[in-house]
């Protein structure tokens, strides 16, 4: 299979018009709205054919009673993608799936059903998205004959972006037949829970089928507003992955490029997804601050990714001038940026093993403890990628395991013999531990005992681990693990117990009474051990003694780190190779938030940065190192394996380019 067509700046522009809103696309003109398009930049745009609500957006012949019942321009869907390829932008259809108010309404057959007997989605007198429908039901014929119809009277289709596509917990009909035919009990949640994951994956890969037996050439993508190991297991459905994320709600700032930094590595193509409203989709009336776009898009670049971003087309079909000068400038800093970021791959020295469950959650799902990673090791300017149970662990140096990660036997066995083979290992809380479904690391030298009898406990930080920090005790927020050092083992830090722990009829015993019971950090050769869950605090605490620790502790396992840098802990610094143009890029980013205390934190300021000094762990002799894209060449020097350079300014985004001296 050829890599699909995925170009740097994609606009996914809704159309969910509600059957109560009159005159829709009657201001639409194709060659204004494609036009408009051009002038952003857009080089791809994803064309609704079914929306949320369940209207078409062609004139069907075989679906007649679901074309919206005011769609004034009749051949909308067609028309765009004429005008859009006339300007040569791509135009993949977008298809919406699960969610479908007039179905739901009309086909409540094909909803899916609680264990209670109660169907998904909004109750019939609320507001709000009814189904989501079962997959398991005819529903799917429907679907295969709405993909038959528009491969056949589209004038192209570049490809399906097909959305929500998300596991189900279904006894619907269908599915319990199904269930108690195979021998499933359906009153076991777990077994309903993998089941409907099954549910899922099976329809994907046969809709994907289907596209490739009529479209070979077609892009594919199902989104579920998250992707997780479940997505990525079935990955040979999809050509690409595309990130949908947006800094509001359940997804946060942390989600997007944790996602991201997980599926880049599967090897396929990469696109961050985020929107242009203040909130959430369909927010048509608000506006996303200028910079805040910039930095999205500037993060999904350093990232190795290509950026979307969500619009949503006004029912009466006219595009909002203001809207797409947002969306323009924000696509003219990703144009600039392209040249050094064409074919970039990351360049890693660690990867976090993600502890997320192989079967997905709805929605944007990622754990607190990836969460509380991700923003530790960025504001550490670690290298890192996030990987599953599956990856390859001979790239990494270091290998996190955070706060919960489940072995089996074999992964367990892999892992240490990374280790024995010069790797690294640092894991938190029970990850690498003995317990009910998990295997023990042996790398690790230690022994569980089982939960800390005592919470809150204390650490007293000292040596390699503490540096920086008073030695004194410091509190650990959330329960630890009691464990044991084997013969070998040392104890790095040790934990000290409070009077007692606050439970009825005492409290207020959060006081160390200097009395040490526990181990708290261990290390055996290059593997270290927290026995409390630090990223799960570091993500609800940002407790800075925390970070330090465990800062420290990659340091000393790491020994040089890729990227070092003097800027301040809001600095985020992503080292990317690009090998056919044979150099490094760095990207320097530096965007300050506000909102500390309101519901919605923005990204509103460019507080620009002088003279960071950077180093880089570069072994080949180095020709050239250049700002870009000013083209502007920096002093440097470069002294056993260590690249140094001071970037003079950082203002919001800066990358620069490192050219090692040609081969002779
Ligand atoms: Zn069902």
């Amino acid at each position: 299979m050829t890599t699909p067509t995925v170009p740097f700046r994609q606009l996914h522009q809704d159309f969910h018009t509600s059957e109560h809103i009159g005159n829709v696309a009657a201001a639409f003109n194709p060659d204004e709205w494609a036009e408009m398009l051009v002038r952003a930049r857009v080089q791809s745009v994803n064309c609704f054919a079914r929306c949320w609500h369940g209207w078409l957006y062609y004139e069907s012949e075989a679906f007649p009673q679901w074309v919206h019942p005011h769609l004034q321009q009749r051949d909308l869907l067609p028309a765009m993608i004429t005008a859009a390829h006339k300007r040569g932008i791509r135009a993949p259809v977008y298809v919406g799936v699960q969610m479908c108010n007039a179905m739901a309404d009309r086909q409540p057959e094909w909803r899916q059903m609680h264990a209670d007997g109660t169907l998904a989605g909004s109750p019939p007198l609320e507001t709000g998205h009814k189904g989501p429908l079962c997959l398991n039901t005819p529903f799917a014929a429907f679907m295969d004959g709405l993909v038959r119809e528009l491969c056949a009277t589209m004038p192209a289709v570049d490809g399906f972006w097909f959305d929500g596509v998300n596991t189900q917990d279904c006894v619907c009909w269908h599915c319990r037949m199904e269930m108690l035919e195979r021998g499933i009990d359906p009153a076991d949640p777990a077994a309903r829970a993998r089941f409907g994951h099954e549910v899922v994956t099976r329809w994907t890969r046969r809709m994907s089928a289907l596209v490739r037996s009529l479209k070979p050439d077609a892009t594919l993508f199902y989104n579920a507003g998250h992707l997780g190991p479940g997505h990525v297991a079935m990955g040979d459905a999809y050509t690409h992955w595309e990130v949908e994320s947006v800094p509001f709600e359940g997804w946060g700032f942390t989600h997007s490029p944790a996602v991201m930094r997980y599926v880049r590595t599967t090897g396929k193509p990469v696109v961050g997804m985020t929107v242009r409203f203040h909130t959430n989709w369909g927010d048509l009336h608000s506006f996303k601050h200028p910079v805040e776009l910039e930095y999205e898009c500037a993060q999904m670049l350093a990232l190795g990714a290509r950026c979307c971003i969500g619009d949503h087309l006004h029912p009466s079909g006219r595009l909002e001038p203001a809207t797409y000068e947002l969306i323009g400038n924000a696509f003219r800093a990703v144009e600039e940026a392209e040249p050094w970021c064409d074919g970039a791959r990351p360049v890693c020295e660690a990867a976090v093993l993600t502890p997320e469950s192989p079967v997905p959650g709805w929605g944007a799902n990622e754990p607190a403890a990836i969460r509380g990673a991700l923003r530790l090791l960025q504001e550490a300017a670690v290298q890192f990628d996030i990987i599953d149970a599956t990856a390859e662990l001979k790239p990494y140096r270091l290998l996190i395991l955070p706060d919960h990660v489940t072995l089996t036997p074999e992964l367990a066995a892999r892992i240490d013999a990374h280790v024995a083979a010069g790797g690294a290992a640092l894991s938190s809380g029970s990850s690498g531990l003995k317990t009910d479904g998990g295997a023990a690391l042996s790398c690790l030298g230690i022994e569980r005992v089982g939960d800390a009898p005592w919470h809150p406990d204390y650490v007293r930080p000292h040596g390699v681990i503490g540096a920086g920090l008073p030695e004194t005790e410091h509190v650990m927020y959330l329960r630890g693990q009691h464990v044991r050092a084997l013969d070998g083992t040392e104890i790095l830090i040790e934990a000290y117990r409070p009077y007692f722990n606050a439970a009825w009829p005492r409290y207020a015993g959060e006081r160390s009474t200097g009395e040490v019971v526990y181990p708290a950090v261990t290390r055996r050769g290059p593997a270290i051990h927290f026995a409390h869950p630090v990223f799960r605090i570091y993500h609800e605490t940002s407790a800075p003694w925390v970070k330090q620790m465990v800062t420290n502790a990659i340091r000393s396992l790491l020994g040089t780190m890729l990227v070092t840098h003097n800027g301040p802990s809001t600095l985020r610094v992503h080292l990317n190779e690009q090998k056919a143009e044979k150099r490094f890029v760095l990207h320097l980013l530096h965007y300050v938030g506000t909102g500390l205390g309101g519901k919605r934190e923005t990204m509103t300021d460019r507080i620009p940065l002088h003279d960071v000094e950077c180093s880089l762990s570069v072994r080949a002799p180095v020709a050239d190192v250049q700002l870009v894209p000013q083209n502007t060449p920096l002093a440097f020097h470069q002294r056993d394996g260590v690249l140094s350079f001071t970037v003079p300014h950082v203002h919001g985004r800066q990358m620069v380019a490192v050219a090692p001296e040609a081969e002779r």
